[in-house]
């Protein structure tokens, strides 16, 4: 295919994705939002949102459906502050709790804070990305005294959808190897997170700097093993805002962001088998009445298709309570996820599982599922019919 072909296939799909997107409000890209949808991207409906960009968590703003995301106050205050101790003094704290950590003395560490300087546009992000990989390259190639990237940017292709990607210390440069290295507010306690899922999206978040650092030192023509599989990240020790580092091994998980990044639908291909009928811009609509709106979501959902997993949904998805009530509304045995409605060929609806657990003769389709479904329901009566007291004592 031409360039000029090329071209004009990328301004039709934009065009398309213009209009699936409407009014609704967009996104730029992150590795925060790149790992969301890593969890959901099996999804016909969570795929044409990635690939015009919509901000799945703003979208039904103003309705019943939107979804408690965002930090509270209280976090973003605190994540300011601990960031602005790192950085004080000349970055002192942060080459303390480096050298500590590492066992390298980063009290004379070059630290180039790639924040400040540049515009704070594409044009500035371009350039960001630029400096990022030469310089990655010169720790690599030429290692010298510890150096460390503040704000370094990554440029990756997600998709087919170019993408700048900021981190937060990465790169760290120890003896020719680069290291990301992560700042988080929340507290570790006596060595523990106090909250394990919010480690396991910062680790997630490190294992995509670090793949796409390897991607960016490929493209240099550097050997990508001089990017470490294990990062740092940097938070408060217990109730105040000390920094303390820990290193965590990722490799098992940039292993599985890979696999996931390679299973993203490309942008091209999404925008040309999305029906022309498919737009998000009644739904994000803040004139129409709520009704309206969640009637113009189901109505786009039910012609793309869900992949409904409750887990993945709830946690990677600004469009889960809205489609849980459509499923719910529906009786549709995915509320509770693929793996349950798998198990329950032949049935309906929930309300049919209901009459088959309760002994309901089944039909020849709904023989298989039947069986278990009448021990389930027979089990449940027992259970039900026991004292609560009872049942807690014997557990
Ligand atoms: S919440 Fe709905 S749209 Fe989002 S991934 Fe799940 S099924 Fe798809």
């Amino acid at each position: 295919m031409t360039s000029y072909q090329d071209q004009a296939r990328q301004t039709s799909s934009g065009t398309v994705l213009d209009r699936v997107r409407g009014r609704a409000p967009t996104t730029p890209a992150n590795v925060r939002r790149l790992a969301a949808f890593a969890n959901v991207h099996s999804c016909p409906t969570a795929a044409v949102a990635f690939a015009a960009r919509i901000d799945t968590n703003k979208v039904l703003t103003g309705t019943s459906m939107e979804m408690p995301y965002g930090q509270s106050p209280f976090a973003i205050g605190r994540g300011v502050a601990f960031e602005a101790l790192l950085r004080r003094h000349g970055h002192a704290e942060l080459r303390r709790v480096l050298t500590e950590g590492l066992g390298t003395d980063f009290s004379l560490a070059a630290i180039e804070n790639l924040r400040e300087g540049y515009q704070p546009n594409r044009a500035g992000l371009t350039m960001r990305a630029r400096v990022t990989s030469s310089r990655m390259a010169e720790i690599a190639q030429a290692p010298q005294d510890p150096v460390v990237l503040d704000g370094a940017v990554l440029r990756a292709d997600i998709g087919g959808i170019p993408g700048f990607f900021e981190a937060d210390e990465m790169a760290i440069g120890v003896d020719g190897q680069i290291i990301v290295g992560e700042n988080k507010s929340w507290p570790v306690v006596d060595g523990r997170p106090t909250d394990e899922d919010a480690l396991g999206s910062a680790l997630d978040q490190a294992a995509t700097y670090a793949l796409m650092g390897r991607r960016t030192l490929e493209h240099e023509g550097v050997d990508p093993a001089c990017m470490s599989e294990s990062v740092v990240l940097v938070t408060p020790r217990n109730t105040g805002l000390a920094p303390a580092l820990h290193r965590q091994d990722v490799s098992a998980r940039i292993r599985r962001i890979e696999r996931l990044l390679g299973a993203v639908p490309d942008v091209q291909e999404t925008a040309e088998s999305t029906p022309p009928s498919v737009t998000f811009d009644a739904v994000a609509d803040i004139g129409r009445s709520e009704n309206a709106r969640i009637d113009a979501f189901n109505q786009v959902t039910d012609e793309l298709g869900r992949v409904y997993e409750p887990a993945n949904c709830l946690t990677s998805c600004g469009f889960a309570w809205a489609c849980r009530q459509r499923l719910f509304a529906e009786g549709d045995p995915a509320v509770v996820g693929g793996s349950v409605a798998r198990a329950l060929p032949g049935i309906a609806g929930l309300r049919r599982v209901a009459e088959l657990g309760q002994g309901a003769p089944p039909s020849t389709a709904e023989e298989p599922a039947a069986v278990p479904l009448a021990r389930a329901g027979r089990l449940y009566d027992e259970m039900a019919a026991v004292p609560h007291i009872m049942r807690r004592r014997s557990a």
